[in-house]
């Protein structure tokens, strides 16, 4: 009988200098090919940062190529099973930075490690700490460990301020930073950013909350992990957890994502059932006006990035011949 989860899911990374990576987006893709091998993968001059859903054999095969690769050996695979892959194709390219923060860090001089168990008594204990959340604020809102702030990633100056900010409150208490994120190589950088301005005492959660889950469980977590594949959100383990993401129109707790049906627009949001049919899948009055519009009710809450992926594909003819007539009303 053929099992039901005959995939996949890999995530993993490693900062390692390469000296040409074009030569190495080859190597990978030589590799892969012919293989059933879905993925996004980027490679930069400063490292590797992948995911990938494959058949058992190969991501078998793959993870003992890495393996046997001199920049890639020993590289820390996060390994779950699925029944079907997870990206709607195989992308492997050149990226300049894998983690966008517009300042040089040294990545040597990082946080502390802390593994997962660790975390655990650090959330448990009494100490005071300070809990930070680096991933973007569409994954906060659907999921988090319980009291962790969200500073202000996307926007480097901003940024900035905040590692100042923080530096004053910390001031000579040396309180304990905890960051983390969903695999582990944000904290890589933004550590290593905060620690060069001089904040001392900051220990990053090693393997991300997607080892947090595994290892541990939903121990001082809320709500779903947020990853960027097909599934979206999915729980970090078994455990039950408190909903906390909120309909982006009326404020009820839901999980599940939609972008905006405006394809100008496209914006992720939290939605309820009746708020996305009420607003025909857009996520504001105005985008329901728009000239590219996709049909609120072909969205599948499930897949809107592999949805919007196939609609362009299967549609977009359409869509060209559409506006063409469009022009010559
Ligand atoms: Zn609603
Ligand atoms: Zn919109």
């Amino acid at each position: 009988m053929p099992s039901r989860n005959q995939f996949q899911i890999l995530a993993y990374y490693r900062f390692t200098p390469i000296a040409d990576p074009h030569a190495e987006v080859a190597n990978h893709k030589q590799f892969c090919e012919g293989k059933d091998i879905l993925a996004r993968v980027y490679i930069s001059e400063m490292g590797i940062n992948g995911q990938m859903s494959a058949s058992q054999k190969d991501a078998a095969e793959y993870i003992a190529w890495m393996e046997q690769h001199p920049l890639f050996k020993g590289v820390e695979f996060k390994v779950q099973p699925y029944h079907e892959h997870v990206f709607p194709r195989l992308t492997i390219k050149y990226r300049k930075q894998l983690v966008a923060l517009d300042s040089e860090v040294d990545l040597t001089q990082g946080g502390e490690y802390v593994t997962p168990q660790q975390w655990k008594e650090l959330l448990d204990g009494d100490e005071e700490y300070v809990l930070l959340d680096v991933r973007n604020d569409y994954e906060w809102k659907v999921g988090r460990f319980k009291g962790a702030e969200l500073p202000p990633c996307e926007n480097f100056r901003e940024f900035q301020q905040f590692a100042e900010d923080l530096k004053s409150k910390i001031g000579k208490k040396k309180t304990p930073v905890l960051m983390y994120c969903t695999g582990g190589i944000r904290c890589e950088v933004y550590s290593a950013f905060l620690k060069a301005r001089g904040i001392e005492n900051i220990m990053q959660l090693h393997g991300g909350i997607i080892k947090y889950g595994e290892d541990v469980g939903s121990d001082h977590w809320q709500g779903k992990l947020f990853v960027f594949d097909d599934r979206l959100t999915v729980p970090v383990s078994n455990g039950e957890t408190e909903m906390i993401g909120t309909c982006h129109h009326c404020g009820t707790n839901v999980e599940a994502y939609y972008n905006c049906a405006n394809m100008k627009c496209n914006y992720l949001f939290l939605c309820c059932p009746a708020c996305l049919k009420a607003h025909e899948g857009c996520c504001k009055t105005e985008c329901a006006q728009s000239d590219r519009l996709r049909p609120y009710h072909q969205q599948n809450p499930h897949k809107p990035f592999r949805k919007w992926y196939h609609y362009f594909q299967e549609h977009s003819k359409e869509l060209k011949d559409k506006r063409q007539n469009d022009q010559k009303d």
